[in-house]
């Protein structure tokens, strides 16, 4: 008998995949899981198909994957229409208050509708105040049997020891970026190349963040070729076209936060170099392809000397210079 497939449609996550088959198998599933990770890294999906899982109509025949994802609960719960599955927000707030966690309290005694089970899903559970995360734990110390909450976080070290203690901590995968061009390629295998890679790289090892980038990453991916650009020229020690380029760069005045972008992906770049020069992992540039030609000969102490300027550069623009000034003397200087 083969190994029974778990979360047929969850990337990757081999770990979490084998902590909830074995907590499935002996039947003691947590009351609450926390699901950590970056956005776009799977956390609700992973929620959701354990949430199916629980309930999936053919969870007890091991010919079956776990959730099947063809029975009404499976469907309900995955497709998103499983009036048990309550999603907890901040909404617009900075955090989640103690407000968002009463009103959990409120319909915890509310009996399931459909099945045995209802879930919680409480998103940015890291930006729980103190006093929200204190009031949940009364619920998380002793829930009604049928409830299931799902944390999801970016860094549970935000969260309190005693919220961690009751809850297991599930850490989504994060690939890499070689790992998800292929994916991308699979999944659009008409798309330019060059859109793949970057949305692969910009992706920060979450498969959801490169798949939204790689369909409307827009300005990210505008980004990342102004980047690029920059660091040839800079490489090439151009000053007056480097100048000439920065100057004309198409952004707004104001846009200090896409300059503030774009002059940290020049920063990775020139990272790589020295990355690849040692043998370490690139951050910007695609791994089968290299860093480009013209930047193999660049010295490591040229690359961290204009690391420092790039640097700098982002504090001037942060502390309010003005832009076109920052980058004329960037330029001047590199
Ligand atoms: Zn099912």
């Amino acid at each position: 008998m083969g190994e029974r497939i778990v979360f047929p449609s969850l990337c990757g996550n081999d770990r979490l995949r084998r902590l909830f088959a074995s907590d499935a198998q002996d039947g003691k599933t947590a009351h609450a899981y926390v699901l950590e990770g970056p956005p776009g890294s799977g956390r609700h999906l992973a929620a959701r198909l354990i949430a199916a899982a629980t309930l999936c109509e053919h969870r007890a025949d091991p010919d079956s994957p776990l959730p099947c994802g063809t029975c009404l609960s499976c469907r309900k719960i995955l497709g998103g229409s499983s009036v048990d599955v309550l999603t907890v927000s901040r909404g617009e707030r900075a955090t989640l208050g103690v407000g968002e966690i009463r009103t959990v309290k409120e319909t915890l005694y509310v009996t399931p509708n459909d099945g045995e089970r209802k879930f919680y899903l409480i998103e940015d559970a890291h930006l729980m105040t103190v006093q929200a995360q204190n009031a949940l734990l009364l619920s998380l110390e002793e829930p009604p049997p049928y409830v299931l909450f799902f944390l999801l976080c970016e860094d549970a070290s935000l969260l309190l020891e005693t919220i961690r203690s009751r809850a297991p901590v599930l850490r989504m995968e994060r690939f890499r970026p070689a790992f998800i061009e292929e994916w991308l390629e699979k999944k659009y295998p008409d798309a330019d190349r060059e859109r793949l890679v970057t949305a692969a790289h910009l992706a920060n090892g979450a498969l959801g963040t490169a798949d939204s980038l790689c369909r409307d990453g827009g300005d990210t991916l505008e980004d990342y070729r102004m980047a690029s650009e920059l660091v040839r020229l800079l490489l090439a020690g151009r000053r007056s076209e480097t100048a000439a380029y920065l100057i004309a760069l198409p952004l707004q005045p104001k846009d200090r936060m896409r300059m503030r972008q774009i002059l940290t992906l020049a920063r990775w770049a020139i990272r790589d170099i020295i990355a690849e020069k040692r043998g370490g992992t690139l951050l910007f540039y695609s791994e089968r392809d290299g860093i480009p030609p013209y930047a193999k000969k660049i010295s490591v102490r040229r690359c961290a000397d204009l690391i420092a300027k790039l640097a700098r550069a982002e504090e001037d623009i942060a502390a309010n210079v003005t832009p076109s000034l920052v980058m004329t003397a960037l330029a001047a200087n590199a």
